[in-house]
């Protein structure tokens, strides 16, 4: 049979699939689930998602694994942080029951688009809640459309586990807004295209972010948390200006498991310099290795190597272990979809 897709070949970006499964709330409560084979919506022009941005996403993936299932992970995680994100933009909360209902719906109906686990590539999740209706005043919505398509997706970098460069561009800001529990929101994502266009502009995989407000800590590197590698320890960023990645709370659990000490706290940009290994992190990168961080402004650069570290690879290979069932799970983060 001739394959469906050249699977290894798949970049990270959007393919048509047959499904997406939709559920509105409507007269303060959500409806029931429907399975729709359109890749439109319908929306009224004044939509509060259009105006006031009343929107947020989420993103996680399923993985087709070698004993033959279909796992996803921590989508308990996913849902939780969108009903955050909801309470901040008074958008009606999605039920963590409803969540994983309709991610189950969706992996299922669309299973012939999921990546061979040979590929690399896997099935990206992507969540959606927009405000429908008409305000021109800014006030919440009364109705809304929560969604979720799905699309196979390759690796966010090329070239895949590989070390990257990272540029640091001052005078651009991290998204999440200061310690408001407001995470993913489309807005966010608007004002880091430019700064993400200078740095590949100018050579570089990705853009990296200082903390806001002195400019002086490191916050994160495009849509991914950072976390640096040293004395045995890993180290990543405390700040309310980043989001709180579910890979990033996985990987510091994996390191404690491995012996290592986790530290969250403040870190100074200078101490980059002190770090062994220094990787990116998220659903979408996975770990990414960082080569080298540039700060354009102040000339320095930060280098941790061309090839990724030790730790780097351990804590990678053990995650990506537990995402395709290889791997015993024994914090019960994955959940089989297909069977
Ligand atoms: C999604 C995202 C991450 C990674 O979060 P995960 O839950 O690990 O996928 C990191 N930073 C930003 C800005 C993000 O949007």
């Amino acid at each position: 049979m001739a394959e469906l897709m050249d699977w290894s070949n798949l970049g990270f970006g959007y393919h048509k699939t047959d499904y997406n499964v939709r559920c509105y709330y409507r007269d303060g409560k959500w409806g029931e689930i429907e399975v729709c084979s359109e890749e439109t919506i319908p929306l009224h022009m004044a939509a509060t998602c259009l105006h006031y941005g009343q929107e947020a996403f989420e993103g996680l993936k399923a993985y087709r694994c070698p004993d033959g299932k279909v796992r996803v992970f921590r989508p308990d995680e996913n849902a939780a942080r969108l009903q955050s994100t909801c309470r901040g933009i008074l958008m009606p909360e999605v039920p963590t029951e409803l969540f994983i209902e309709m991610v189950k719906k969706v992996v299922r109906l669309n299973e012939r688009f999921i990546p061979p686990y040979e590929s690399g590539a896997t099935l990206y999740v992507r969540p959606l809640m927009i405000g429908t209706s008409a305000q021109v005043g800014v006030h919440p919505s009364q109705e809304y459309l929560f969604l979720i398509l799905v699309t196979p997706v390759g690796p966010y970098f090329k070239g895949g586990f590989a070390s990257n460069p990272y540029v640091i561009i001052r005078e651009h800001d991290r998204s999440a807004p200061l310690g408001t529990g407001i995470y993913k929101v489309g807005g966010n994502y608007a004002a880091s295209l430019l700064a993400n266009k200078k740095a590949h502009d100018k050579g570089y995989a990705c853009e990296f972010y200082l903390d806001a407000k002195e400019k002086k800590y490191i916050d994160e590197c495009g849509a991914a948390n950072f976390f640096g590698i040293k004395d045995n320890t890993y180290v990543t960023p405390k700040s309310t200006s980043i989001l709180p990645s579910i890979t990033n709370k996985s990987l510091m659990q994996l390191a404690e498991d491995f012996g290592l000490k986790v530290e969250r706290r403040q870190i100074p940009e200078e101490e980059l310099s002190t770090f062994e290994e220094a990787g990116a992190c998220g659903t979408a990168a996975v770990i990414s290795p960082i080569s080298y961080i540039d700060d354009l402004e102040t000339g320095k650069r930060y280098d941790f190597g061309e090839e990724p570290g030790p730790v780097s690879r351990k804590l990678f290979e053990h995650l990506r272990g537990i995402q395709y069932g290889i791997e015993e799970d024994k914090h019960g983060w994955t959940m089989v979809v297909i069977d």
